[in-house]
């Protein structure tokens, strides 16, 4: 039987990440499901890091207020127990920044969003959190044969507001040293980069917040949110009543009220190897380094505490009209291509198998960056569109949460990203078709790069398509 043949089904159980993460904390406390009508100072919807991230920095900043998290499966069932571990701020969002904001607000938030790397290593060790935290580096690498970088103009423009170092270009020999493959040219590397367990992170939050007094209902899925005095959020087995709530639903925001028309959710799904830490040392890579390509449909890629290989890619498909159903977990074919970009980037270990696969649904919004702001009068706070990249930042989405419900008076809920919506998306069907094509040309523009052949033009166009819409999607 092939190596390929035997490849793991997604979406028959937990990641990998959440099932070693369940197994190291044995029995944990139960947060049972909401079951009859309780009130709150503050109610928090989702249980991924930023809901839980916004929880702790409540507890910090008004001790002793009366918080409750419903959480539709368990905590850290979502995405933040699935990801990639990839732990950084918006260093590379900075040319976006400065193009909606200047250059003094674009290095303010640049600047705040660096603190989430530090801040979570710190935290570990502050909660005795074993989050396998590991302030590694990250190293985007160029794998395609005949394109020249595209980051050079992101590290200029760095350089010419005085962040030297958070950027830095890698020539092809010190690509090969964190990692030696045919496949890979120059790269840009990101000393300030963290890998983390990510499961194990969501589930220490959870641990500490419980510690703290936070109310958490698992498996409780929160219908709606309404009310004119204190909100009304009712469940299957009850209704919390609050003054405040904070709504930290990532991608299950495109199909809420009020944010649908912002938000698409599209899958991403990851694979995990057997155990190698022998071909790890063969190919030098030993120091836990972060690693991507620079495909649209990114490749993201790094090892484990007991040397195997996580690996994911953005290949899976837009949802339809805010449901987020089995496209983004049971998706076979988006599982095929992850392997098949692993044998293409990591061509030395063809004879690697895999163990687990799995997937989850990422927000994007028009910009790819994220709205956080407030609605309902001041007493609705909210957090989403991290497009892929929420592991850091949803630290400071949190911190800006739990400062909004506070009334807001800190230089952190004052960052001039906070309260700035992103653009309308098309509306159904055309956004679900849109997405497909859009999809399609870019996942067949980066295999022709990749085989060293220039796309068809129809192609190419398609690709630019949301750019000349003025989204900041596509190439
Ligand atoms: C495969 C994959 C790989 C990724 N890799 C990386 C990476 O390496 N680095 C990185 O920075 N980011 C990565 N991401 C993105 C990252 O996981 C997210 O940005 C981050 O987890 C967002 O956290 P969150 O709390 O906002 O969302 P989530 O973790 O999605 O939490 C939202 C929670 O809300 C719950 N919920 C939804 N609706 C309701 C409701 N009505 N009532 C109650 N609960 C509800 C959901 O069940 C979910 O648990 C990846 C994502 C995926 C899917």
């Amino acid at each position: 039987m092939s190596v390929e043949a035997s490849l793991p089904v997604p979406g028959t159980r937990r990641s990998w990440w959440l099932q070693e993460a369940l197994a190291s904390e044995g029995s944990a406390t139960e947060a049972p499901p909401l079951a009859g009508d309780v009130s709150a100072d503050v109610a928090v919807i989702g249980g991924g890091y930023t809901g839980m991230w916004a929880a702790y920095f409540l507890t910090e900043r008004l001790p002793g207020a009366r918080i409750v998290l419903l959480e539709e499966d368990i905590c850290g069932g979502g995405p933040s127990g699935r990801n990639g571990g990839f732990v950084h701020g918006w260093w590379e969002s900075v040319p976006y920044l400065v193009g909606q904001y200047g250059e003094e607000a674009a290095l303010a938030i640049a600047r705040e969003a660096d603190e989430v790397v530090d801040g979570i290593g710190a935290w570990c060790t502050l909660h005795d959190v074993d989050a396998w935290y590991v302030k590694s580096g990250y190293a985007r690498v160029n794998a395609f044969p005949d394109e020249a970088d595209d980051w050079d103009g992101t590290v200029a423009r760095l350089a010419e507001l005085g962040e030297h170092g958070q950027l830095l270009p890698m020539d092809a020999t010190a690509v090969q040293r964190i990692c030696a493959s045919p496949a890979f040219g120059s790269g840009l590397w990101m000393p300030g980069a963290a890998s983390i367990q990510p499961a194990r992170l969501a589930r220490g939050l959870r641990r500490v917040l419980l510690e703290r007094g936070v109310t958490i209902h698992e498996t409780t899925r929160a219908r709606s949110l309404s009310g004119d005095g204190p909100l009304r959020i009712p469940t299957a087995g009850g209704t919390v009543t609050a003054e405040h709530a904070v709504l930290a639903i990532n991608a299950w925001a495109s199909g809420w009220p009020g944010f649908r028309s912002r938000v698409l959710a599209w899958g991403s799904y990851m694979v995990v190897t057997e155990p190698i830490p022998d071909r790890l040392a063969e190919i030098g890579w030993t120091g836990d380094e972060l690693l991507s390509d620079s495909r649209f449909t990114i490749s993201y890629f790094r090892t484990t505490r007991d040397g195997r290989i996580a690996f994911g890619a953005g290949v899976g498909a837009a949802g339809f009209d805010g449901r987020i159903g089995r496209t983004f977990t049971h998706d076979e074919h988006a599982v095929a291509r992850v392997v098949a970009n692993f044998r293409h980037l990591l061509p030395m270990l063809a004879d690697v198998r895999f163990e687990d696969a799995w997937g989850g649904p990422i927000d994007i919004t028009g910009h790819r960056f994220p709205e956080i702001g407030s609605s309902h009068g001041g007493r609705v706070h909210f957090a989403h569109g991290f497009a892929g990249n929420g592991a850091g930042p949803s630290r400071l989405a949190g911190r800006i949460l739990a400062a909004l419900v506070d009334g807001g008076n800190d230089p952190v809920a004052r960052l001039p990203f906070v309260g700035r919506r992103q653009p309308f998306l098309p509306p159904e069907p055309f956004r679900f078709v849109g997405a497909r094509i859009v999809r399609g040309a870019l996942i067949r523009e980066d295999d022709a790069l990749d085989a060293g052949r220039r796309p068809s033009w129809l192609v190419r166009g398609l690709a630019r398509l949301p750019a000349l819409l003025g989204y900041k999607l596509g190439r």
